[in-house]
């Protein structure tokens, strides 16, 4: 649907030049007026009206020029002063495991006492329905870090007491470990004898025994025993992500470990028309396999000839054009997995009497060691990939960020988006090496928070210097870097407005009580339009739709939301209750909450 050209100029200055004659505008599909319209633009311009038409942005800006987009069959809506912004694009989570965490047997992220755990798994073991075909019992939503009182161990032991007879798998909520009882050890065949696999470990007793425990790579063992998912169960999976992220607001994502269920499960969606995010796929490169560059190179591009569907269109499409590495684990313990600079601390007193003081271990070893990480790095940047690093600890960030300067060094032309996501720790001299290098900083906002991970499970084991500095948002916008947001669902709940929240205040929510009351370390949390950024523009930029969504501007598609409140004039404290009330994806209304907003469900769009 062509402008005529001389309008299309007019337009784009932005309301500046003399009123185009009103044959020259194109009716659009709906007209939004008198709205608080955030537009996420250079300068965060706030307008009143917006036009769509085709799935696209026709016009934004006053209400007396959207009137000249009004036609016979246009839809008009009176915002009535509610604020509309960009769709969320989530930059980095897990969606086919989110789906699946809610669906089955759920711990919902609680903090559990050792009683508390044991009576919720065996509650889930009287239910045959909770069980997978073959009788295992998969539990996830466990929030490991959160066990209470702090530093409480689980093993094989505690789930032999459960069910002794039929395994039992339970699913930290990190994605980093996984507890399994003897009966589901014995099914994987892990026996003392097993060595651990590359990037992971089988954690061993004091006897040589596994205690249940695998860590990383190391939780692909017992795959027997929790089989992948049927592919109708995927599909029913990725079907109830979806949904909760129609009703968050998300309109593009990034799978930020995407598996061939992954890919599929998301295609099917697609082709039955019932894709209502922008969903973006990054396969894994397994560190075991980091030295053979033209295999890896060789498996990306095939994965993404079979399934990624080219240019954005105004339809929801499948995308693989990021790939994931894992650095390293978690800081946090009782994992500390993560990859630091300087020793974690150990205690050196007594559980009543602690006295910490540098220990010996900085982590495991890196993941990929920095002289395979380079060259693989390169060839899947020159095969057109942008790399996507888990990186935690400050050790794991330091060796991320030399890849990425090694291939600024050796593709000194190359057009690539490197992230990096998590930083949870961030030397100050590497700081300040985001911005030059180009790369993106993909944070966990709803990780700023007083909480068990992070005042339990952080604080002794990094030292107090190391303590205060843990989520560097603020250092990192400090120095230029262009910060977006990855909500790493399921590691969390999914309640991407929470996430913001903790964002601009770095607190956690009242009801977590007394003792995580307080703002997070030293550092101020960021101001609104940078967290807002974060999550339409920034992470739009990271997956490279920039160009068509992150802002509501003319040419844009319409992926637009639309709140129950104003979240750049409540208190900070508010943005958390948000609730979406209309979501809409390349025109198309996707969800509309309690028909809040008088729009028809199959509204807008050629197709
Ligand atoms: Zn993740």
């Amino acid at each position: 649907m062509g402008l005529p050209f001389r309008h299309a100029v007019c337009m784009a200055a932005l309301l500046s030049c003399a009123a185009p004659a009103m044959a020259g505008t194109v009716p659009a599909d709906i007209v939004f007026t008198n709205g608080y319209i955030y537009s996420v633009d250079k300068k965060d311009h706030v307008y009143q009206a917006l036009a769509v038409r085709d799935g696209r942005i026709a016009y934004v800006g006053g209400n007396a020029r959207a009137a000249r987009y009004v036609g016979p069959a246009t839809q008009r809506v009176d915002l009535g002063g509610r604020m509309m912004m960009p769709g969320l694009v989530d930059g980095h989570m897990h969606p086919l495991e989110g789906g699946k965490s809610l669906m089955g047997c759920s711990l919902d992220y609680l903090p559990l006492t050792h009683d508390e755990f044991s009576q919720r798994v065996r509650a889930c073991t009287a239910n045959p329905a909770l069980r997978r075909p073959n009788g295992t019992l998969v539990v996830r939503g466990w929030f490991q870090e959160a066990m209470k009182p702090a530093g409480v161990r689980l093993t094989k032991a505690d789930l032999d007491r459960i069910d002794a007879r039929r395994p039992i798998v339970v699913r930290s909520t990190f994605g980093h470990t996984t507890l399994v009882n003897s009966a589901a050890l014995r099914m994987a065949g892990i026996t003392a004898a097993t060595k651990s696999p590359a990037g992971g470990e089988i954690v061993h007793d004091a006897r040589g025994q596994p205690t249940g425990v695998l860590e990383d790579v190391a939780q692909d063992l017992v795959e027997r025993v929790d089989p992948p998912l049927s592919a109708d169960e995927n599909v029913q999976a990725a079907r109830a992500s979806l949904a909760a992220m129609r009703e968050q607001g998300i309109t593009g994502f990034l799978d930020a470990w995407a598996l061939e269920s992954d890919l599929s499960s998301y295609t099917a969606l697609q082709k039955s028309g019932e894709l209502t995010a922008r969903a973006h796929f990054a396969p894994l490169v397994e560190p075991a396999t980091g030295a053979d560059v033209a295999g890896n190179v060789q498996r990306l591009k095939a994965i993404a000839a079979q399934y990624d569907q080219g240019p954005t269109g105004v339809d929801p499409g499948i995308t693989v054009r990021n790939v994931k590495f894992f650095m390293d684990g978690v800081i946090a313990a009782p994992e500390l997995t993560g990859r630091v600079l300087q020793p974690y601390y150990v205690n050196a007193g007594t559980k009543g009497a602690p006295h910490w003081v540098p220990g010996t271990s900085l982590g495991p070893d890196p993941y990929f060691p920095p002289a395979i990480l380079g060259p693989l790095l390169q060839g899947v940047v020159q095969a057109g990939f942008d790399p996507h690093m888990h990186a935690d600890g400050d050790g794991a960030v330091h060796i991320a960020l030399d890849g990425v300067q090694y291939v600024r060094d050796h593709l000194p032309h190359a057009d690539f988006r490197p992230a990096i996501a998590h930083d949870e720790l961030v030397s100050p001299a590497d700081v300040p090496r985001y911005r030059p290098l180009g790369a993106v900083p993909v944070l966990s906002f709803q990780w700023e928070k007083e909480g068990p991970d992070t005042v339990d499970a952080g604080r002794d084991f990094l030292g107090p210097e190391r303590a205060k500095a843990m989520e560097p948002a603020w250092p990192l916008y400090k120095a230029g870097a262009r910060i977006a947001y990855g909500s790493d669902w399921p590691v969390d709940r999914l309640n991407e407005w929470f996430a913001l929240k903790v964002g601009v205040t770095r607190t956690n929510a009242p009801e977590a009580g007394e003792k995580y009351a307080h703002p997070l370390g030293d550092a101020p949390g960021l101001p609104r339009p940078e967290v807002l950024r974060a999550i339409t523009m920034n992470s739009s930029w990271e997956l490279r739709s920039d160009t068509q969504t992150g802002s509501l501007e003319r040419g844009k598609l319409a992926d637009l939301i639309v709140l129950d409140r104003n979240v750049m004039q409540v208190p900070a404290a508010d943005i958390a209750n948000t609730k979406v009330l209309l979501t809409m994806v390349g025109g198309r209304v996707v969800y509309n909450r309690d028909g809040t907003i008088a729009l028809k469900a199959a509204t807008g769009g050629a197709r």
